[in-house]
């Protein structure tokens, strides 16, 4: 008996198949695979999306072979974002500043662009979930530090946003607070201990850690005791579906949203790198959402 699971819908292969993928490990439970390729098929594009499991180590051998096999570009996720970094020929300013490629475009002289869409994905995604938050006028409270985060930090702080940081890391929240005002000078961007009073008074909170991930043995990533106040909007960036933190933000009267439409917004600008069309991202959400549990 096959224990292959089909996605919605799956491009047919042909020798002419423009090919992506998504370089990571493992890679096995990636969501992107099934959300490429049923976009693919609904723009009738001979195109396929693969998933790239490829051992730490092996990382410059297989970004190195994506022109030679005739691939149009790949997405990099955990744990090989950092790494690909010096394997491109060029990286766009927001890669450069956030330390992390998660997108790579191989030009048509076989070259390799390295591009990170996180940020803009998840700014895409705020402004599609109708929250009414201005970024320009926003206080942000961004929890984590690591490389999700410096993409959330560059996308906030380059719309205009004050961005305070906390991280269970310290001296984490410092190196992510000079880089961001490095690339951008006019930055509003601090460092915070686990925020009190500011808590309450921000308008966005951000959980760009990995807690929720697994929700039977997760801390929240939050005080309870600081709570959260309605009309507050907390976006988690882990795309499980309804963790804790999300939960709990409801039971205060916050607006909780979930990063599974950061997921498909991130991937809409890789779609759109690679392909030059416009992506369905209605058609892209659908595919994620049909996940099987
Ligand atoms: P990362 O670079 O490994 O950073 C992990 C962060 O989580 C760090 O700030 C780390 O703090 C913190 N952390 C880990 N365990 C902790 C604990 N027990 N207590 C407190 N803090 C803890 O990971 P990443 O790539 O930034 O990803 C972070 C999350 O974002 C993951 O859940 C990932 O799936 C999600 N993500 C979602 C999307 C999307 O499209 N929705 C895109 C990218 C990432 P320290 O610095 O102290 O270690």
């Amino acid at each position: 008996m096959s224990t292959h699971q089909a996605g919605p819908r799956e491009p047919a292969l042909t020798g002419a198949t423009r090919l992506t993928g998504v370089i990571g490990w493992p890679v096995a439970h990636s969501l992107s695979p099934r959300m490429h390729n049923a976009a693919f098929v609904a723009l009738g594009l001979d195109w396929a999306y693969v998933p790239l499991p490829v051992r730490p180590g092996d990382v410059g051998r297989a970004v190195r072979g994506l022109s030679a096999l005739g691939f149009a570009g790949a997405n990099v996720t955990v744990p090989h974002k950092q790494v690909v970094l010096p394997y491109m020929d060029e990286v766009t300013p927001i890669a450069a500043a956030v330390g992390a490629v998660n997108t790579i475009v191989v030009r048509p002289d076989g070259s390799l662009l390295g591009d990170n869409t996180d940020g803009a994905g998840f700014a895409d995604d705020l402004l599609a979930q109708d929250t009414g938050l201005r970024l320009p006028a926003c206080r942000c409270i961004l929890v984590g530090a690591g490389g999700a985060a410096h993409a959330i930090a560059y996308a906030l702080a380059e719309a205009g946003a004050a961005v305070m940081v906390t991280n269970r890391t310290q001296s984490r929240a410092e190196d992510l607070r000079r880089s961001i005002q490095k690339a951008l000078p006019a930055a509003r961007i601090d460092v915070v201990v686990f925020p009190g009073a500011p808590a309450r008074e921000a308008d966005l909170i951000v959980n760009a850690t990995s807690l929720g991930l697994h929700p039977d043995v997760d801390p929240l990533p939050w005080d309870s005791s600081v709570g959260f106040r309605a009309g507050q909007v907390v976006y988690d960036l882990v795309y499980t579906g309804r963790t804790p933190l999300l939960a709990f933000a409801e039971a205060c009267g916050a607006h909780a949203i979930s990063g599974l439409g950061m997921l498909v917004h991130q991937g809409a600008r890789a779609f759109e790198l690679w392909t030059g069309e416009r992506a369905p991202v209605d058609v892209m959400a659908a595919a994620v959402a049909a996940r099987p549990q």
